[in-house]
């Protein structure tokens, strides 16, 4: 009868939402039949297979903004939530409306030559940032969770050299303070998120896009994936601190990254940049949209050949359109983005 309780007991703790792990019972290949679909990520991205195309570009909203935020130890990831009322918000390129972030949050491996979850002609670099926004027109995270067009995750990947990263510093020197789970500090740098968001160095109007899944349970197939393409530096020891964070029993989370997953049919995007000579220049009116992105020219049956073209056109967006930007962050009500906040917690 002891052995019975003993097993029920051994059985049903590996249903706990949330525990779920990178090596041996916990690992990957035992997450479960949600994450055996046909469009899962992260996934190898072969420069020579993939499908030029041109996209609108790909606009950013109170990203430069100053934001209150802070990182926390979830077991699985460093996380940073934005504190502040107002959050950034993406729209254009290959998304339908306007997505407001949820979390950043980190995937890194046990040595500096593999980490990131996307492999570029199979490279593994050796971290990737990984930015989640949802989509504004559900209304709440949690809402968007339920659509295959839900999510979009802005991805960027950095390579280990011996010259650290300036805009890691806030975080790295805080590291020892969120090592124990679920701890969490301030992080002393309100220019944080527009350090990770739209880095100096990065050439926004350079990436693959495809359509993808989480890349942890439940592994849902609701990501519009956005990877840039130039990669960023960070140094070993920079790198080095994120492995020294503890997952729930007590061990450091030295990677927690998911193997690459088939591609199975689908088209991976690169966003083709239109000649400069060829485009006229669009006068913005965002304060961030300047700063990134060069102009591009929709071309024609552009829709027909977006990844997400299968979404009908709806109003929702197209208000969702006209008041984007941060003062219209609050048409969600704060408490429906609390909860958002809550239910995404798992989901990382
Ligand atoms: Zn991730």
């Amino acid at each position: 009868m002891a052995f019975v309780l003993a097993l029920g007991l051994l059985l049903s703790s590996r249903l706990v939402v949330g525990d779920f792990g990178y090596d041996g019972d916990n690992g990957p290949d035992n997450w479960g039949d949600q994450c055996q679909g046909k469009f899962q990520s992260p996934i190898d991205i072969e420069e020579k297979d993939v499908t030029y195309h041109s996209f609108p570009p790909l606009q950013f909203y109170g990203v430069s903004a100053s934001h209150k935020a802070r990182m926390l130890n979830n077991g699985h990831t460093v996380k940073i939530e934005n504190l502040e009322s107002h959050f950034p918000e993406i729209s254009g390129g290959p998304l339908n409306g306007t997505h407001v972030l949820q979390q950043i949050h980190f995937h890194w491996g046990q040595s500096d030559d593999l980490g990131s979850e996307d492999l570029i002609n199979n490279h593994s670099y050796s971290m990737e940032l990984h930015a989640v926004f949802w989509r504004k027109s559900y209304g709440t995270a949690d809402e968007a969770m339920k659509h295959d067009d839900g999510l979009t995750v802005l991805g960027y990947l950095y390579q280990a050299t011996d010259t650290p990263n300036a805009d890691f510093d806030a975080i790295v020197t805080h590291m020892s303070d969120i090592q124990p789970v679920n701890s969490n500090v301030s992080i002393d740098d309100q220019q944080i998120l527009s350090k990770l968001i739209l880095p100096q160095s990065s050439t926004p109007e350079d990436y693959f896009t495809y359509k993808g899944s989480l890349t942890t349970p439940p592994c849902s197939e609701i990501v519009q994936w956005i990877d840039f393409v130039q990669p960023q530096n960070i140094s070993h020891e920079q790198l080095a601190a994120f492995r020294r964070i503890q997952s729930n029993d007590g061990t450091n989370i030295t990677h927690n990254f998911r193997p690459v997953q088939p591609l199975d049919g689908r088209i991976v995007y690169r966003n083709k940049k239109m000649d400069e000579a060829t485009t006229t220049p669009k006068s913005t009116t965002k304060e961030d949209s300047t700063k990134n992105l060069k102009p591009t020219s929709p071309i024609n049956g552009e829709h027909s050949m977006q990844p997400n073209a299968t979404s009908k056109p709806d109003k929702m967006d197209k208000q969702d359109n006209k008041k984007s930007g941060q003062d219209s962050m609050w048409t969600v009500s704060p408490f429906a983005v609390i909860l958002g906040i809550i239910f995404l917690l798992p989901y990382q």
